[in-house]
């Protein structure tokens, strides 16, 4: 459900006609809608209202600082992966208490950063960083709260590029070493194992692979008891799918039950770390179409997006649905959509029915909001994108558009 809608035959975002947005903030643009937004927030929040929890917005999917400020203010805590997304989470004024830190690459600097923001957990994913993270602290007279990441050996049954939790990931440890981790870290001063951890990967669309890797969790959790250990979370992570096409991801109230079902007589507050399903379909990506192109075998329409704007089509042969801004009434083309990059993968559309689009006209990539522009880079010197977050009839520059000054600013 997305506040994105064709009103007597013009595209809108809430309040707010995209041509218009376009015309004045020019293409590509990103739009993100404040009502959505909140909206997903909300239905994802409270399908956990029967237990214990906490909501922390992965920031990765989409960083921009007035987005995670609407967030912050539905009460959202944030799961981080850098001290970049933690200088932009404390920005947004998130409570420090409500962030949990992942990734499998923490540098000392980022670890003191976060210890001195007081932040409410590590979700540690080696020895060498529980080792680390420990003298630290110490050093800095603090104990750091910290949680295993577990890497349970479930299939996710998604892209093996946002497959987690599968031995072969380099996220987390495995059951065994975690259990020698927890022991480890009862001895160690300077932290304090208070959590259990995982994320099996991203666009996930059925329950199963959650709910197995739950399972396994909650043995494990059995087992930590006989090292007399308290642990009070239960970090899930993220990866709930959304529809791009075809897909039918459970509802977030669904998935809400199903965890309740399992953990309602454990003890333990459950930490969420949603990303895709809170902004992704709470954004599109608006671009222009430069040049109409026939070859003998194909029909392209070369739009002024390109990979650098949305990588999600070349990285993952991702699908976005693409419609006209202003649609009107004529027959359909097989083309593929195609930006102005010098890469074959540069395309955001393959063989797709599309109106015979002229020069000149707009077009929405839809579910852009998470890992779009969040992805985005200046490869062939291309300016990133503006994004723009609307809010009934108010218009927010959430980022402006890059210019050539930009590009170079940090070179000699
Ligand atoms: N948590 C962690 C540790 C992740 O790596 C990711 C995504 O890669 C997420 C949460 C968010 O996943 P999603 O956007 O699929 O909800």
């Amino acid at each position: 459900m997305h506040y994105f809608e064709y009103k007597n035959g013009e595209l809108y975002a809430e309040g707010v006609k995209v041509q218009d947005l376009a015309d004045t903030y020019g293409t590509p643009l990103y739009i993100y809608s404040a009502a959505t937004l909140r909206r997903h927030f909300k239905a994802f929040d409270s399908a956990f209202e029967g237990l214990p929890h906490l909501t922390c917005y992965s920031v990765k999917a989409n960083s921009n600082l007035s987005l995670l400020k609407i967030l912050a203010e539905c009460g959202a805590g944030m799961d981080i992966v850098s001290g970049g997304e933690l200088y932009r989470a404390l920005a947004a004024g998130v409570n420090p208490e409500k962030i949990v830190y992942s990734g499998v690459g923490k540098r000392t600097e980022e670890i003191r950063q976060a210890l001195e923001a007081g932040i409410l957990m590590f979700n540690v994913e080696s020895m060498g960083e529980l080792e680390r993270i420990s003298v630290q602290a110490s050093d800095m007279g603090k104990v750091a709260r910290i949680s295993l990441r577990i890497n349970p050996d479930v299939d996710p049954k998604t892209h093996p590029y946002i497959s987690t939790g599968l031995k072969k990931n380099k996220f987390g440890l495995d059951l065994e070493q975690s259990y020698a981790a927890y022991a480890r870290a009862m001895t160690l001063p300077g932290v304090d194992p208070v959590g259990i951890d995982c994320h099996i990967g991203s666009q996930l669309t059925t329950i199963e692979p959650f709910l197995e890797a739950l399972d396994r969790l909650s043995l494990f959790h059995d087992r930590l008891k006989g090292l007399g250990l308290r642990i009070e979370y239960l970090d899930l992570g993220g990866g709930l799918g959304i529809t791009y096409d075809e897909e039918e991801p459970p509802h977030p109230s669904v998935f809400g039950q199903a965890l309740t079902n399992v953990l309602k007589d454990y003890p333990l507050t459950l930490i969420l770390e949603p990303g895709r399903v809170i902004a992704g379909n709470s954004g599109i990506l608006v671009t222009e179409a430069v040049y109409t192109k026939k070859t003998p075998s194909k029909d392209f329409v070369i739009v002024d997006a390109a990979m650098n704007d949305l990588v999600r089509p070349s990285l993952y042969g991702a699908f976005h649905t693409i419609k006209e801004v202003t649609p009107k009434d004529r027959p359909s083309l097989n083309v593929d959509v195609v930006g102005p990059i010098c890469e074959s993968g540069d395309f955001l559309a393959r063989d797709r029915a599309l109106p015979a689009v002229e020069p000149g006209e707009r077009l929405a990539v839809f579910s852009a909001g998470a890992y779009g522009f969040t992805m985005s880079s200046n490869y062939n010197s291309r300016p990133r994108a503006a994004e723009i977050i609307v809010d009934g009839d108010t218009v927010i520059l959430a980022r402006r558009r890059e210019t050539y000054e930009d590009l170079i600013a940090l070179e000699k």
